[in-house]
């Protein structure tokens, strides 16, 4: 029997309803459980794939090439339980998908309406391919009260009543602040949030309450009474020194007790939670630091690279050393030597990006980290820079560039226009809409023999990573790269796309065309961040 919890936020964003959501995923699973989470977005974007990186964090890419919100990155790295399309829908979509039958002529001559046609869309988006686990999590994106995210409330209440309480549960995240003035915490925002909800036909059966401090007991009990609650229920969730740590205090709080109880499981025997111990235990007792500069255009919004500094973090977890992340904007290394700044890190890694802005600095970045023998690893973009600096610096091609930012003497890395997957091919060209035509998902790379990155990657000959990009480095050039040192070590299939190069005789430099850190998890840092992180400790002389 399939059972539904759903995760609605209230009083502000921001309150990390996402790892809660991934938090409970894991407890679940470590008492056997199998566990499936997804997220229902209010927005009108089809998906995020087109939305800036500053206005709504990374996009998260699934291995069957979804643009997804970024929690989708917080569920597989909580459970290890990989995505797909089919676990995050916005309104963007299911209007689409509704006015594309309604043209069909599918209603058969009815009024189409918000309710039944859209929740019903959004109740078959809930409960589409779910038969085959025990829990499915849904999270509710937004914030009660907002008039965007009224239809999903009224689905899952009407999927409420459609499972009953056996089948379903509702758990609602609020924030309890203390008010320094007043010295004392304050109950009252919940309890507005709480009637939002019933506002709108739901009862939560669970409060998680987010708090910079301990909830004493009758502040729990005055929540429970006016919320209607039980007060186990009520469940504090307190800041963490790391987002690794909510599993285990959740659990210490009774998070998963309550949820079983409430489903009439057995909950007295304890769970699992070793993988949890391990982790945070390893960045507990981590020695030493090493600094990473992550040069990037976004750096404003650490959402925006959430993936890339949680790889970060696994990588340090695998060396027990604790990573400290510098983030460089950079536009700033176009002033005359303030490459300077990097003078004092262990390793330099280039971040993913779009568009010319900020491309001198990063290209500058990466011949400071070649010259100066500083571990460096590329990633898409990155890898891009890595080898339009070779081809200028190294080729004797000033002109190299990309046809990114328009056309060029020597397009080192251009539009590829035709590729293969499997037996289909698929096509772009430069005036294809800009949502979803990128080379998306998980694609595979032939590594060559006895390079660094094979061996990295346990002497596989074949790896598969997620994509998310629409340039490619151009295999036409790859003679003259190859005489600049660098080496193409891991390729497409048919040899065409360029998807690795290393650089041999360096301490350690790796661009990669796709984006490991989608893949990276606490439990099982990705090879490549391991490594990075490795020769960061090196550099740093901490062995
Ligand atoms: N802008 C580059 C491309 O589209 C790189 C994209 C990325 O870094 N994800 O190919």
């Amino acid at each position: 029997m399939t059972r539904y919890v759903f995760i609605t936020g209230g009083v502000v964003s921001s309150l990390g309803k996402g790892i809660a959501a991934a938090a409970l995923g894991a407890l679940l699973q470590a008492r056997g459980y199998a566990v499936k989470l997804r997220k229902l977005d209010p927005y009108l974007n089809v998906d995020p794939g087109t939305m800036s990186p500053t206005q709504h964090g990374e996009v998260f890419v699934t291995d069957d090439g979804a643009e997804t919100d970024l929690d989708l990155g917080h569920y597989e790295r909580f459970t290890g339980v990989h995505a797909t399309q089919l676990d995050n829908a916005t309104t963007g979509r299911i209007y689409s998908e509704v006015i594309l039958r309604e043209r069909k002529g599918d209603y058969l001559g009815a009024t189409v309406q918000v309710i039944p046609h859209i929740t019903d869309a959004i109740k078959d988006v809930i409960l589409r391919g779910t038969e085959s686990f025990d829990f499915v999590l849904i999270e509710i994106g937004g914030t009660v009260g907002d008039i965007e995210s009224l239809p999903f409330l009224e689905a899952i209440r009407q999927l409420g009543n459609d499972l009953g309480p056996e089948r379903s549960m509702f758990v609602h995240l609020t924030l309890v602040p203390y008010i320094s003035s007043a010295g004392e915490l304050k109950t009252k925002p919940t309890q507005h949030s709480v009637k939002e909800l019933l506002n709108v036909g739901i009862q939560p059966k669970m409060l998680l309450c987010r708090c910079d401090r301990p909830i004493p007991d009758a502040e729990r009990r005055k929540i429970a009474a006016f919320c209607n609650v039980r007060p186990e229920a009520v469940i504090p969730a307190l800041d963490v020194p790391s987002i690794y740590w909510v599993p285990i205090r959740y659990h210490e709080q009774g998070m998963d007790r309550e949820v079983l109880r409430h489903f009439g499981l057995p909950f007295e025997a304890a769970p699992d939670l070793s993988r949890w111990w391990n982790i945070v235990n390893a960045m507990d007792t981590a020695e030493g630091e090493v600094r990473i500069a992550i040069v990037g255009k976004y750096t404003n919004l650490l959402d925006s690279y959430k993936s890339l500094a949680e790889a970060l973090t696994h990588g340090g977890i695998a060396n027990r050393v604790r990573v400290q992340i510098d983030w460089v904007d950079s536009e700033e290394f176009e002033k005359p030597s303030a490459v300077q700044r990097l003078e004092d890190v262990h390793g330099i890694l280039v971040a993913p990006g779009f568009g010319e802005r900020g491309t001198p600095g990063k290209i500058e970045a990466v011949r400071f980290a070649r010259e100066r023998r500083v571990p460096f690893f590329g990633i898409c973009f990155g890898m891009q820079m890595a080898v339009i600096e070779a081809a200028r610096n190294l080729g004797g091609l000033p002109e190299a560039s990309s046809t990114e930012f328009g056309p060029c003497k020597h397009p080192v890395v251009g539009l590829v226009t035709e590729w293969s997957r499997g037996n289909q091919v698929e096509r772009r060209t430069e005036t294809d809409d800009k949502g979803g035509t990128m080379r998306l998902g998980a694609y595979p790379a032939v590594l060559e023999a006895g390079s660094l990155v094979r061996s990295l990657y346990g002497d596989k000959a074949s790896i598969n990573e997620r994509h998310r990009h629409r340039y490619e480095v151009n295999v036409n050039y790859r003679q003259m790269l190859e005489a600049t040192g660098l080496r193409f070590c891991g390729m497409s299939p048919d040899g065409e796309l360029p998807e690795i190069i290393e650089l041999p005789g360096h301490p350690w430099f790796v661009g990669v065309q796709y984006h490991p850190e989608l893949k990276s998890k606490p439990f099982d840092p990705h090879p490549l961040f391991a490594a990075f992180i490795g020769a960061a400790v090196r550099q740093a002389r901490l062995v």
